[in-house]
């Protein structure tokens, strides 16, 4: 009786081992893109929200379609391709860089759709908009631009992008 009782034990802890062993987590993520993907995790936490950043591939590309500056790709690991030309990366400001990133992972790690919705005042509601790169542009989304004073803008989009149902802010209206 004892020996069968071991004989069980050792068939589930090897059926264990080789049934639900976790992938494990892959990151990897180019230089240039590891502040975004940083201050991303502390936008996070500061909304109290727990999102796994440990498990991402961020590459460069470039057959993304002409218009298209970021891929996100689901998967055990998800995955972000950034197309690297001038347009999308190279010439882009910093805060449009943390838009189009910030965007991507609203896909891959929020699984948030794209969201096409207006203001009143013709501002998109979301980063998560597809249409139009300019809102990712200087002084429609700007971080820290005296002359614009948009920062709130920036806090705005970024409560929306974890909470979809952030009330309109004033300047929406
Ligand atoms: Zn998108």
């Amino acid at each position: 009786m004892y020996k069968l009782l071991v004989f069980f034990l050792l068939i589930s802890l090897l059926s264990c081992q080789s049934n639900s062993q976790p992938e494990p987590p892959q990151y990897n993520v180019p230089a240039e893109v590891e502040p975004f993907i940083l201050a991303f995790r502390q936008e996070a936490q500061q909304r109290n929200k727990t999102v796994a950043t440990n498990n991402l591939i961020v590459t460069f590309g470039t057959t993304l379609g002409e218009d298209v500056c970021g891929e996100c790709i689901p998967g055990k690991t998800p995955r972000i391709v950034l197309n690297i030309d001038d347009f999308c990366w190279q010439k882009a400001s910093q805060q449009e860089r943390e838009c189009l990133i910030f965007h991507e992972l609203g896909h891959c790690l929020l699984n948030r759709a794209h969201k096409t919705d207006k203001f009143p005042n013709g501002a998109f509601i979301s980063l998560m908009n597809p249409d139009n790169v300019t809102v990712y542009a200087t002084c429609r989304y700007p971080i820290g631009d005296d002359e614009c004073d948009k920062r709130p803008r920036r806090s705005y989009y970024i409560d929306e992008l974890f909470d979809s149902s952030t009330p309109t802010p004033t300047w929406g209206k």
